[in-house]
């Protein structure tokens, strides 16, 4: 299928993250703002059977990877049954989950040939996840990791690094993959809508790599994918790698190839776009809304939403939140 949806700086975007829901059972501060959300009405929540038809679209339009995300996947209700259509249609379906209810989905990825699947684990210290997710399951987090690698599942493990928190601990989860053949993916703290940013508490890819290699002296790089969002390392010797996402200090913007849809149907072409594209609604009124991906799409911006040098915060505080966009 030839990819129909291109932006004008001639990007073809082939793969599309479905937020399924802005609920979840963790509270992370980087993610959830302090005072919770407005949560989305249930009736402006796109349907399973909505979901499917949008993807069908998407893939006529050529999008070959649908990447599950949220809030948190798989809290979503029969979850089991949109994951067997979305698997049905032939694409690469991938999901980022926090974990928690990752045991009992375990089976069903391997009946689909669900392969790829990133969770989220900023720490190895079990009060520190308490300080960071405000909830306590860390214990069950970490065994439905092993779980998963178990499993077979190329598992990717999602770090947002915060100075104070948990910049400690770098070393300590690239000892993770000298046994294990696990990727860790560090990712730059972003600013979205209440999550109080502030660059002072990120830690930047050279910083990542000054501490990894003080440590470890054979740091090899890999090859990226294509459209990869990180650069990509190994120590030598180690089963697994490591990967660095510099969104802040080294944006990977000139290959991008994705779009997001939010839980309640908006198409937004960057994580950082304040404007959306409602598909959903013309979606209920049987209207075509191939026309208007493919519109939307040409808005888009070369890097962050136009944010190409600072970011501004009267630009990503009218964002929404990450836990309601879709990470
Ligand atoms: N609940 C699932 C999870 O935690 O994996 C999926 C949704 S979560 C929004 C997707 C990813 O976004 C997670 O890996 C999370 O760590 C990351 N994330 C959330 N807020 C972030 C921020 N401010 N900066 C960087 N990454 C962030
Ligand atoms: Fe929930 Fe994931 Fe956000 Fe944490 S990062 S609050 S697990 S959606």
């Amino acid at each position: 299928m030839e990819a129909q949806i291109k932006d004008q700086f001639g990007r073809p975007h082939t793969y599309l993250r479905i937020s399924l829901t802005d609920r979840c059972n963790l509270r992370c501060f980087y993610c959830m703002p302090e005072n919770g959300i407005q949560l989305m009405e249930k009736s402006n929540i796109m349907s399973l059977e909505e979901i499917i038809r949008i993807a069908q679209i998407y893939q006529s339009l050529g999008v070959n990877t649908i990447r599950l995300t949220g809030g948190e996947p798989l809290v979503r209700k029969n979850i089991d049954y949109l994951i067997r259509q979305l698997a049905n249609l032939g694409v690469n379906l991938k999901i980022t989950t926090n974990g928690i209810l990752l045991d009992k989905y375990l089976d069903l990825f391997q009946e689909v040939g669900l392969k790829q699947i990133n969770i989220s684990l900023d720490t190895l210290d079990k009060a520190k996840a308490l300080f960071i997710t405000k909830r306590d399951y860390y214990h069950r987090i970490m065994d439905n990791i092993q779980s998963a690698v178990d499993s077979g599942l190329h598992v990717k493990l999602n770090v947002v690094l915060i100075k104070g928190v948990n910049d400690q601990e770098i070393n300590d989860f690239i000892s993770l993959t000298k046994n294990n053949p696990i990727a860790i993916k560090f990712i730059e703290f972003m600013p979205f809508k209440g999550n109080q940013w502030d660059w002072e508490k990120g830690v930047s890819q050279q910083e990542i790599l000054d501490t990894i290699r003080e440590k470890f002296k054979a740091v090899e790089a890999v090859d990226n994918p294509a459209h990869s969002t990180s650069v990509n390392f190994r120590i030598k010797g180690h089963l697994g790698s490591f990967g660095i996402v510099s969104t802040i200090t080294n944006p990977f913007c000139s290959e991008c190839n994705r779009i997001r849809l939010t839980a309640d149907g908006k198409m937004k072409n960057c994580l950082f776009a304040n404007s959306e594209t409602d598909l959903l609604t013309p979606l209920r009124e049987n209207k075509d809304i191939r026309s208007l991906i493919l519109e939307s799409i040409k808005t888009k911006k070369f890097s962050r939403d136009g944010m190409e040098g600072k970011l501004d915060p009267s630009v990503y505080e009218k964002n929404r939140s990450m836990i309601s966009i879709g990470g």
